[in-house]
């Protein structure tokens, strides 16, 4: 419960509840509170799996250790920012900040 209390104070970095370091985040695809290091990604699909709003779908094309890493199938404000994506990424690839 230590975890989901701090995911709700703002602004949180999901690295930060799973004790996990950040740095690296210098390739990110953002959209709007949702940060995604594409290199770090080892294309596992937990994130695109766990997505409640299915949000999430892989890439057409591969990172740099060619896996295919998630990208965001809506543009439209779908995410509610749950972090259920970070909270299940093995490689700490994903972020989520809530707004103020
Ligand atoms: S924060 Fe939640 S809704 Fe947004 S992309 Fe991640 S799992 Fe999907
Ligand atoms: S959970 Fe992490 S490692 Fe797995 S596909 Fe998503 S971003 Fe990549």
């Amino acid at each position: 419960m230590k975890g989901l209390e701090k995911l709700k104070k703002s602004p949180i970095s999901v690295s930060d509840c799973t004790g996990r370091q950040k740095g690296g985040f210098d390739r990110m695809l953002i959209k709007q509170k949702v940060i995604i290091n594409k290199e770090k990604c080892k294309g596992c699909g937990y994130c695109i799996e766990f997505c409640n709003k299915k949000n999430l779908a892989f890439s057409a094309g591969y990172n740099q250790k060619n896996f295919l890493y998630p990208e965001f199938t809506d543009r439209e404000n779908k995410c509610n920012s749950c972090a259920l994506c970070a909270l299940m990424c093995p490689e700490a690839a994903i972020e989520v900040y809530k707004e103020k």
